[in-house]
């Protein structure tokens, strides 16, 4: 048992650049970054036969936060990068909700809309996109700092920490927030929001009392939603205005952050103050929030020749609505769709004749995903506008512009990205 547990660790820690691949080597496709949108990407193009390989700066494969919410649209996405199944066994269905308000106690139920709605370990996530990877796929430890052209071939060259280069024939960026790949495509940076997010996970070693619902407590400054993950293990997660002391150091200390906390959620109810007290120091997450402003989405150029952006890289979003997990899956299923198509149609195509068809493939996708991504990133921000407590006519103007626009606040979780 061991033994078997010590060898996934292996493979989970993917491999050293250094084993596999040699400095200036050309590869095919790279996809930089290894969170959900690479493994994502990477494994649905392994599910069309197309080798890449991912780079990820990290040492090993981590997920940042703890919990999940994966929407009906994110398990359609899962369902066809063939690892639903295996996920749905240990992540609780929930099926109702119910949102409180903390200051008159007052419970209504809360719209979940139709289909499945889970919570999943992010962890869980991550393994099962980077399981049914072959073994030199993710390589770790392998920072990208600058992406050049090839003056000759006008190829990207990646640009590695340790001063290594590795030329790509299609590279695909989903480095998230802070993405170098979005630079390179000139993409304005994500805008930092008003709010920030903790989040956390609390274990019951003799089980907890919660149902199955989703439960989101509202008051006049913090949002707070918890979730049942299993019958031991809770995640929550609650969104407050940002202060001064939030960045730097104390962001990621621990200590801090479940003081903030406790100080943000005066006045909850018991079980809520009792499961933030009890909730595990190392898997507390503080996160300023960051988005890119659905102007940019609609504007900016995401996709130039053979580089391309997805994930959160490309349309990072506020977790008001908690797609930007859901939406990097589907970013992963499209573009896997589109490329798989072209190149096939390359196939016998001569070097100019197969660049041309990588940049019709990455244009599709870009086409197939920018109005979809714009509506997404559009209600979450008038949803976080709603949350704002220093503005009540942000507030106001958020509420009117949610209801006329999106009548059905829940409609963005039936997207179907369709087939692999
Ligand atoms: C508080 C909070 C709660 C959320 N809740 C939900 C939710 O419930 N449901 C949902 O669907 N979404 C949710 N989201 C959004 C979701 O977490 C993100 O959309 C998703 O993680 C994006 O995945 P990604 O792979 O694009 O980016 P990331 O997860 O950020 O991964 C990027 C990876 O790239 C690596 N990297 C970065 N730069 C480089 C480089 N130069 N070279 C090599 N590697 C690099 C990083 O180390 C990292 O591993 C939430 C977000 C937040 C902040």
């Amino acid at each position: 048992m061991r033994e078997r547990e010590r060898k996934k660790k292996k493979e989970m820690a993917g491999q050293k650049r250094d084993e596999v691949m040699k400095i200036g080597e050309e590869q095919d496709i790279v996809i930089v970054g290894g969170g959900i949108c690479g493994l994502a990407t990477a494994l649905a193009l392994h599910r069309k036969g197309i080798r890449s390989i991912v780079l990820e700066r990290s040492e090993t494969l981590r997920a940042v936060g703890v919990g999940i919410l994966m929407q009906p649209n994110g398990w359609r996405a899962l369902d066809q990068l063939g690892v639903a199944s295996k996920l749905r066994q240990t992540a609780i269905d929930i099926s109702s909700g119910e949102f409180i308000t903390v200051d008159d106690g007052k419970r209504h139920e809360l719209a979940l809309g139709k289909g499945e709605l889970r919570c999943l370990k992010r962890m869980d996530l991550i393994e099962a996109l980077a399981e049914p990877l072959p073994a030199n796929v993710v390589h770790l430890g392998c920072q990208v700092l600058s992406i050049i052209l090839d003056p000759v071939t006008s190829y990207p060259i990646l640009q590695l920490h340790d001063g290594s280069m590795i030329k790509a024939k299609i590279v695909i960026g989903c480095d998230g927030v802070n993405s170098i790949v979005s630079k390179f495509l000139g993409i304005n940076s994500p805008k930092l929001f008003f709010r920030c997010a903790t989040r956390g996970f609390t274990y019951y070693e003799r089980g907890h009392n919660f149902d199955d619902q989703f439960r989101l407590y509202h008051s006049q400054t913090v949002q707070l939603g918890q979730l049942t993950v299993t019958d031991k293990l809770v995640y929550w997660y609650l969104t407050r205005s940002l202060t001064s002391e939030d960045s730097g150091a104390s962001k990621k200390d621990p200590a801090y952050i479940k003081e903030a906390s406790m100080e943000a959620i005066k006045g909850f109810p018991e079980d809520m103050v009792e499961m933030i007290k009890l909730s595990e120091p190392k898997a507390l997450y503080l996160t300023e929030l960051r988005y890119r402003t659905p102007c940019d989405l609609l504007r900016a150029r995401l996709a130039k020749g053979a580089v391309v952006v997805a994930g959160d890289a490309m349309h990072a979003m506020c977790p008001f609505i908690s797609q930007g997990g859901g939406a990097s899956l589907e970013d992963a299923v499209v573009l896997a769709r589109c490329l798989s198509e072209k190149l096939m149609q390359a196939a016998n195509q001569n070097q100019l004749g197969r660049k041309l068809m990588v940049a019709e493939a990455l244009d599709l996708y870009v086409k197939e995903r920018r109005m979809r991504l714009f509506w997404l990133s559009l209600q979450t921000y008038l949803v976080g506008l709603t949350l704002d407590n220093t503005s009540k006519m942000k507030k106001v103007l958020g509420m009117i512009t949610l209801v006329l626009i999106f009548g059905d606040q829940k409609s963005h979780s039936d997207y179907d990205c369709g087939h692999l």
